[in-house]
């Protein structure tokens, strides 16, 4: 028993965790190590039902209660815990039902295969630009749908042959593995892994599908992209996704958007922020500065004295809310001051004048004040500027 691990360490949660929180967790682990998602992986499938035990105890106000009173004795009947109890018998599909949603089609596939269940939801991605994703678009993309196959009419079977059931299930698609363990019996249902979860076994292969039942042929799909979609949602195309099974509707595609990054532009929410530089010149005296939005460029007057760094809002000039196209954010604009990396004579002779009249810090700072950290080379007015911006 040394080598059980603390239910709390085994889904990564506190001891003080809530319930929110515990199924949380358990969602996360569930979705990655599923055996549905790992087949074959035994490490996963151990791992899965590592997690299934702990979230089974913790999710449980009363074994919760017992296994911190007592740990993993609590479920121990031989030793004397506190009564112990038995996993047999406990349904686990009602917790996949619950945090699952539609993950796994709505956990229909654990519903037994007699009626008719829908098909497995498909992912793909992609992208398109910032532009595209403010205002909308229409995007076609390729996919490889599987079709019934129309020769054996989904059976798998060569025609004139039909197929036979599964002897492992007995047709039921699934098997009761038992498993003794020192807390009781416990009780896994697993895809039959001899048909497949089918129930059936074919002798004779269809030759156009080769048994599989289905037909795979690339498609073109249009998907239509709403205006102010961000970067990581999805979107929902109805029924083009895995076929149905015994006559139940197409899984959906979830197609997620990857949005590009835009040389200018930066996206928070339904908010857009850029930076315009503007010069020196024009944040003192004031003046028209053209500045680039998703709507195109918009004149914009500066005030005079704008100091560097000043953000100002372009209302409305967002992205659309999802929900309602006529609702915009704003687009913030942050006016950067710039300071002129290079003067021709001519206009070092002005600064010089334009500094003799407002407050002479050329010649103080030339009479100095002969500290020693003062570089021996006369400083320029812009390298001043330069120096006391980055002071802020
Ligand atoms: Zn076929
Ligand atoms: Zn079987």
């Amino acid at each position: 028993m040394a080598d059980k691990r603390d239910y709390y360490e085994v889904l990564g949660v506190s001891k003080t965790a809530t319930d929110a929180e515990i199924k949380k967790a358990f969602r996360v682990l569930a979705k990655k190590y599923h055996p549905d998602m790992n087949p074959g992986d035994k490490e996963a499938e151990a791992k899965f039902k590592e997690a299934q035990e702990a979230y089974a105890v913790l999710s449980d106000a009363e074994k919760r209660k017992q296994y911190d009173q007592f740990g993993h004795a609590a479920f121990d009947g031989g030793a004397g815990g506190a009564g112990g109890f038995d996993f047999s018998g406990m349904d686990m599909g009602d917790i996949f039902g619950d945090i699952f949603g539609d993950f796994f089609g709505g956990g229909s596939r654990r519903r037994g295969n007699d009626g008719p269940m829908k098909g497995q939801n498909l992912r793909t991605s992609v992208r398109i630009t910032f532009e595209e994703a403010v205002f909308g678009c229409e995007k076609e993309i390729e996919m490889v749908l599987k079709d019934e196959c129309q020769k054996c009419h989904g059976t798998g079977a060569k025609p004139g042959t039909t197929p036979e059931t599964c002897p492992k299930c007995g047709g039921k698609g699934k098997v009761v593995f038992t498993q003794q363990s020192f807390f009781g019996t416990v009780q896994n249902v697993q895809t039959c892994p001899d048909c497949g979860g089918s129930g059936k076994m074919i002798k004779d292969k269809c030759p156009d599908c080769r048994g599989t039942g289905y037909i795979s042929n690339k498609k073109k799909i249009q998907v239509s992209i709403p205006a102010g979609i961000d970067n990581g949602q999805s979107v929902r195309i109805r029924e083009k996704g895995e076929p149905g099974i015994n006559g139940g509707p197409r899984g959906d595609l979830l197609v997620e958007v990857v949005v590009s990054r835009h040389p200018i532009f930066q996206r928070q929410d339904m908010n857009i922020y850029s930076t315009v530089p503007i010069s020196f010149a024009q944040a003192a005296l004031g003046g028209e500065v053209r500045i680039n939005t998703v709507d195109g460029d918009v004149l914009y007057e500066v005030k005079a004295g704008t100091q560097t760094d000043t953000r100002i809002r372009l209302k409305g000039k967002g992205v659309p809310s999802l929900r309602n196209k006529a609702v915009r954010g704003d687009h913030y604009v942050t006016l950067v001051v710039q300071v002129p990396a290079s003067l021709n004579a001519e206009a070092k002779e002005a600064l010089r004048k334009f500094d003799e009249v407002t407050g002479n810090t050329l010649k103080k700072s030339a009479e100095g004040t002969g500290t020693a950290e003062k570089p021996k080379k006369k400083k320029g007015f812009m390298d001043k500027i330069k120096e006391s911006l980055d002071d802020i």
